[in-house]
């Protein structure tokens, strides 16, 4: 698959120009790499096998890996599943449109491609409105997973998409940076007691408060692949780039003060070392840092996240130390699980 990948500056006076023309490739079963509020998905029409086949293809993705359905009304929602329990119903008035993501069980409508075989399919509809305008036009459900190589950070901008993916998708519809950073949270609603098997932007507290307890499916590290995963997505390597990422935890004092020293010892050893910092503090150390914002802030830290991996990637460090001293509330829990899942090692202070 090697062809030109159209870019699409959507503004507001060529808005519906630019929907018209991309729903137009997705019903013609073609790839739009699209702005969510998390992060740039990857949209096809997720009733259309071969169309579905191209995301897997362009990704790379494994294809036991199902894709999340973005729909643009309820009603949709309705044609892909057997039924809306009423806790779920619950958390789509709360939290939809936005960055929540359930799994109910899915009607024959839906292929098996997109659900990777399972018999439940994932669910949300996004803030974003470009993204809910292109579902609506094109009038088909689109299936979208980060638009970006499998296994590398997720997009937050255009150019991530295309540094990835270009000559590899039909389109990409530039709507400049996302404002979240991380992905959906994603909740198991297809029976039995509510699981959360990614953590996201929508807290598990802020769940709770919904419709009262829920498990926790997920572990911040790579799942073994002999283990029974409810997610299949679990078992993978995640979010890393080239550069080997070394995550330090721990009072913020004590993380600042280990990076300064393993600064020195790996650059003292011929390494290029690159910095991913919640502090101000060790920019005289070297020019290769990214200040990913206040440690207080984690919705700051969430937006930077993705973007300081892939920047200092692309300066060329061989290592990453990162500070993953944050505050771990709300999002902040979302970013340590992207966090670790990118690290080679986590160093515990
Ligand atoms: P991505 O779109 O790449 O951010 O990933 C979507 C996540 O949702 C992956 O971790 C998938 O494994 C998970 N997922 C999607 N569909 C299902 C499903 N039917 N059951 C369980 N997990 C799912
Ligand atoms: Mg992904």
């Amino acid at each position: 698959m090697n062809h030109q990948t159209k870019v699409f500056k959507i503004t507001s006076e060529n808005f519906s120009d630019v929907i018209r023309e991309c729903a137009e490739i997705i019903r013609r079963g073609g790839t739009v790499a699209i702005p969510t509020e998390t992060v740039y998905g990857l949209g096809a029409n997720a009733l259309d096998p071969i169309a579905v086949n191209r995301i897997f293809h362009a990704k790379g993705r494994p294809a036991d890996n199902p894709l999340i359905v973005h729909v643009a009304s309820v009603e949709q929602v309705e044609q892909l599943v057997i039924e809306i329990p009423p806790k779920a119903l619950s958390l789509i008035e709360a939290f939809w449109p936005g960055p929540l993501t359930l799994i109910l069980k899915r009607t024959a409508i839906v292929p098996d491609i997109t659900t990777g075989g399972l018999d439940t399919v994932a669910v949300r509809m996004p803030a974003d409105v470009v993204a809910r305008e292109l579902i609506r036009i094109s009038d088909k459900p689109i299936a979208a997973p980060s638009a970006n190589i499998s296994g590398r950070p997720s997009p937050t901008s255009a150019a991530h998409v295309l540094h990835d993916l270009e000559g590899r998708i039909d389109a990409v519809i530039d709507a400049g940076s996302t404002c979240i950073g991380v992905e959906s949270t994603v909740i198991d609603m297809s029976g039995g007691k509510p699981a959360v098997l990614r953590p996201g932007y929508v807290s598990e507290q802020k769940i709770e408060e919904i419709i009262g307890e829920v498990d926790i499916g997920y572990s911040d590290h790579v799942t073994d692949v002999t283990d029974v995963v409810r997610s299949p997505g679990m078992k993978y390597t995640h979010y890393s780039p080239s550069a080997t990422v070394l995550l330090l935890e721990g009072p913020h004092n004590l993380v600042l003060n280990k990076i300064s020293e393993m600064y020195a010892d790996f650059t003292c050893r011929g390494a290029r070392v690159g910095l991913l910092v919640t502090s101000t503090g060790l920019s005289s150390l070297t020019n290769d840092i990214v200040y990913l914002g206040s440690k207080d802030e984690p919705e700051e830290v969430a937006r930077n996240l993705f973007l300081g991996l892939r920047s200092l990637d692309e300066r060329g460090v061989n290592i990453i130390l990162a500070d993953g001293s944050f505050t771990h509330e709300g999002v902040g829990a979302a970013v340590m699980n992207r966090l670790r899942k990118a690290s080679e090692m986590i160093i515990k202070l």
